[in-house]
């Protein structure tokens, strides 16, 4: 039986070994650990991939969503509109920054934020306390910026884009991440651009808001030991930029490579019942997760499991469900096909060093189960 896991962080170290060793005892033998050459070089490198002028580094995606708002102005009383179907990381920044998230549903193809229910909730919003949206790019496809941000602008909103999940994903020539007044992105082991522990950075073309980002993840510091504002410790540490640098420069091949095993999915599975992903004309989705939907989702998984296949579901709770969030985030108003698709999704197995043979064996396993 194979033996076929949803994904693999160690076998993107080890496609990449002998250079993220080297990295490593790079970094190691340097004696500057915290906000030294490896950082502010990685930082430069990440800045020009994206297409913006400034990147700062920080201890993790979540605190990157945490300091990207606060830097925004965004504080107590402030609603902040994003989705329910996202890593509980999106919501739990919003509530770190002191703000208050209001969920608003998805539309049905893309999985990400309905500009027609956003329009409806900032309708229905007492006036003035809304003070930005923070959609995600979800799965590793575009949210509908081109809708979404005329609508946040003439309510005077920020956007803040959650690329964790869309390093390298485009709207037409522009990267994800370039839309917003600030983007932040999560460097955690199984993301598309992934450190080999914690990692996250924001990315702005605004100097003033690069600085309070920067002011932010250091106490506050301008000037050492004296806080000039509140601030608080979250740095990405010059290990694990040492090693980003490195992956980084494969970010591109690593996506290609999940779009031709996307491009094998669709090819395989396209005669079946199941619910294949859908990429709108213009856009680059760059398949963090391949996401299928089936009303017999659990009997699927069931199957594939039981033939050695791993799956997960991305995310089996929408937030407003937990039990950490279900009584406060109550009022949100109805999230229909969040709930819906909730029930059906199914993320397959897709990371680069996933071989052409895995992947044939995944899709006859669905054939099988599927008669198709
Ligand atoms: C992973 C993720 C985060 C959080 O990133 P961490 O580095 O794990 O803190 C935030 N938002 C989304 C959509 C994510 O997938």
């Amino acid at each position: 039986m194979p033996n076929i896991p949803q994904c693999d962080p160690r076998a993107n170290y080890l496609a990449h070994k002998a250079e993220i060793d080297q990295a490593i005892k790079r970094a190691l033998e340097s004696g500057r650990y915290i906000l030294g050459s490896e950082l502010s070089g990685f930082e430069t490198e990440f800045a020009a991939y994206v297409g913006v002028g400034y990147a700062i580094g920080v201890g993790n995606g979540t605190d990157a969503l945490h300091l990207a708002l606060r830097a925004g102005g965004i504080g107590p009383g402030d609603f902040v509109v994003t989705v329910s179907n996202t890593a509980v990381a999106t919501v739990s920044a919003i509530e770190s920054a002191g703000a208050t998230p209001v969920l608003i549903d998805i539309d049905a193809d893309s999985f990400t934020m309905d500009p027609a229910r956003l329009e409806e909730t900032l309708q229905r919003l007492p006036p003035n306390r809304a003070k930005a949206i923070v959609p995600v790019h979800l799965y590793g496809h575009p949210a509908k910026l081109p809708e979404l941000e005329p609508i946040a602008r003439a309510h005077g909103l920020k956007i803040i884009e959650d690329c964790a999940q869309s390093h390298g994903a485009m709207i037409g020539r522009n990267k994800t991440g370039t839309f917003g007044d600030l983007a932040t992105f999560s460097f955690y082991p199984t993301k598309n651009l992934s450190a080999i522990g914690d990692g996250g950075m924001v990315v702005t073309n605004n100097p003033e808001l690069a600085e309070e980002v920067r002011l932010l993840r250091e106490y506050g510091w301008r000037e050492r030991y004296i806080s000039s504002t509140w601030g608080t410790n979250s740095r990405l540490d010059e290990l694990q930029a040492a090693i980003l640098r490195v992956k980084l420069k494969y970010l591109d091949q690593a996506n290609q490579r999940r779009q031709a095993i996307a491009a094998t999915y669709n090819g395989a599975l396209n005669q079946t019942s199941l619910r294949l992903p859908r990429v709108a004309a213009g856009l680059t989705h760059v398949y963090h997760q391949y996401v299928i939907q089936s009303p017999k989702r659990d009997a699927l998984k069931r199957h594939l499991a039981e033939n050695g296949i791993g799956t997960l579901i991305h995310y089996p709770v929408p937030i407003h469900q937990q039990p950490a969030y279900a009584e406060r985030l109550a009022d949100n108003g109805p999230l229909e096909i969040t709930e819906a698709t909730t029930a059906e999704i199914l993320s397959l197995p897709i990371f680069p060093e996933l071989t052409d043979a895995q992947v044939e064996n995944v899709c006859e396993t669905i054939l099988n189960w599927a008669g198709g």
